[in-house]
């Protein structure tokens, strides 16, 4: 490798949002080429104008931002093969079509729809016939001036085998008879995907071709192009597919959504990234946190499991979890912002923020937690006596003398409160549980909270006497 500059792409085709198989391809693609000090290309592949979905390219980069699997040359940025969206290279794909047609290897086919239907009815042939292969050259010449529109195809070896090295899948081989004749280029002067993702590889000097396993049935038609344009293949590594805990191809119907989805869910770019690298590649028990640069040191393209990795959107909630545990309250506090209500003072969120975000799973989880932090909640008074085996004028006395407590104790910290009121509550004949459960569900209206002093102390003084005020009358 140290001869080689490591040059990946993604190629992604704008016909909708990246599903997050595309995008773990895109992050391998990113840690290969950064671990060895190379470039990361995004390239727009949209050649196929009827499948283009309006506003995906704005997606793809968005996902690539939000995740930070920046690339250095994009149609965005710019770099020096570019332009980096395919419907922009047209005419460079016109001149190594001739050069094809010039060297053989690709033929003209006149065959009209209908023709190609009838075939694929009649005989239930997934391949072309090859009909127009064998076309005399003065037959070609007339009904190219007669105007008949025409494909170019691929005219590729009758006999024999391809056989190649794939970086993930190992040593393969396929009966070039197994293969199709392909569109090289359609009627309207547009390559399809096949001759210009293989001349764009070679003219962005990409090294490395790693994409999705669904690819591998393309390989012996882009290795016939290599060889005819006498052009060194690239690297060529096929990363298996996400599967559903069915085991079937990973869908919607499984859960699977596009990275902005999860954003939008409430997961952090860390974990997502984290849980997308540990999809097709083993390391110690898949629950390290790690960071980019962490991941570009741990990751061996020799070792990518060639296994189909099965989605499991636990694992993906627990690196949340944990990430947002590992995360500064600041941090926090950022990226919470579209998740919560706009008037909530930052100063409470921040305060909150430190309490609750040990039990949060996505940022989703804290307006819920923190609501009643910011609007008082209805508190049935059967709800407080529920919390102990206490008569209703017992529980009076004890909300008295905790009120008490609470107005005129001087400090009024988590540490003080919890020594005066637990004092009070020895004293009281209730038992710690009773005693605090009743006073959380009159403040909160749940039975789960963070610490319970340190509940009054975010709700401050008046507010805490406020609550329980209104429960005890
Ligand atoms: N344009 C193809 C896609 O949509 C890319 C295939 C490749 O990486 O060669 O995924």
């Amino acid at each position: 490798m140290s001869d080689t500059h490591v040059r990946t792409r993604i190629a992604p085709s704008p016909t909708g949002t990246p599903h997050i198989g595309n995008t773990r391809t895109a992050l391998f693609d990113y840690l290969l080429a950064h671990k060895y000090g190379g470039e990361f290309i995004l390239r727009i592949e949209d050649t196929d104008q009827d499948r283009s979905v309006p506003g995906s390219i704005e997606k793809i980069y968005e996902i690539h931002h939000f995740l930070g699997l920046v690339p250095d040359e994009s149609p965005q940025v710019g770099g020096p093969f570019g332009p980096y969206i395919q419907t922009e290279r047209l005419d460079i794909y016109q001149k190594y079509a001739q050069l094809l047609l010039d060297t053989g290897a690709a033929y003209h086919c006149f065959c009209t729809e209908e023709r190609l239907k009838q075939l694929h009815e009649t005989n239930k042939f997934a391949k072309y016939d090859r009909f127009c292969r064998h076309l005399s050259s003065e037959e070609v010449a007339s009904k190219l001036a007669s105007g008949a529109p025409f494909v170019l195809r691929a005219k590729l070896s009758e006999t024999g085998f391809t056989v190649w090295h794939d970086l993930v899948q190992g040593k393969l081989s396929l009966p070039n008879t197994e293969c199709d004749d392909k569109v090289l280029m359609k009627t309207n002067g547009i390559p399809t995907y096949h001759l210009a993702s293989v001349v764009d590889d070679h003219l962005m000097k990409i090294s490395h071709v790693l994409r999705g396993v669904e690819w591998l049935a393309s390989t012996p038609i882009h290795l016939f192009l290599y060889e005819a344009f006498g052009w060194e293949p690239p690297v060529l590594a096929h990363v298996p597919l996400l599967l559903g805990p069915d085991k079937t191809k990973l869908s919607k119907r499984h859960g699977a959504k596009s990275v902005l989805e999860y954003a939008a869910d409430g997961y952090l770019p860390e974990a997502i990234n984290n849980f997308l690298f540990y999809l097709g590649f083993s390391y110690k028990d898949n629950s390290d946190l790690l960071t980019l640069p962490e991941m570009i040191e741990i990751f061996d393209e020799t070792k990518i499991q060639r296994q189909n990795a099965i989605f499991d959107i636990q694992r993906l909630n627990y690196l949340n979890s944990q990430w947002i545990k590992k995360l500064s309250s600041a941090d926090l506090f950022d990226r919470l912002k579209s998740f919560i209500p706009t008037d909530w003072s930052p100063e409470k969120v921040l305060q909150i923020i430190a309490l609750v975000k040990d039990r949060a799973f996505t940022l989703k989880d804290f307006a819920p937690a923190a609501e009643y932090f910011f609007s008082t909640p209805t508190v049935e008074s059967s709800a407080i006596l529920a919390q102990s085996a206490h008569s209703s004028a017992e529980t009076k006395a004890w909300f008295a003398t905790a009120i008490k407590i609470i107005e005129d104790i001087s400090d009024f910290s988590s540490t003080s409160l919890h020594e005066q009121l637990s004092e009070a509550q020895a004293a009281s004949g209730f038992s710690p549980k009773e005693a605090f459960m009743s006073l959380r569900v009159a403040i909160s209206g749940r039975n789960v909270t963070p610490p319970l002093f340190d509940c009054f102390v975010i709700l401050g003084r008046e507010e805490t006497v406020k609550r329980l005020q209104a429960v005890l009358s």
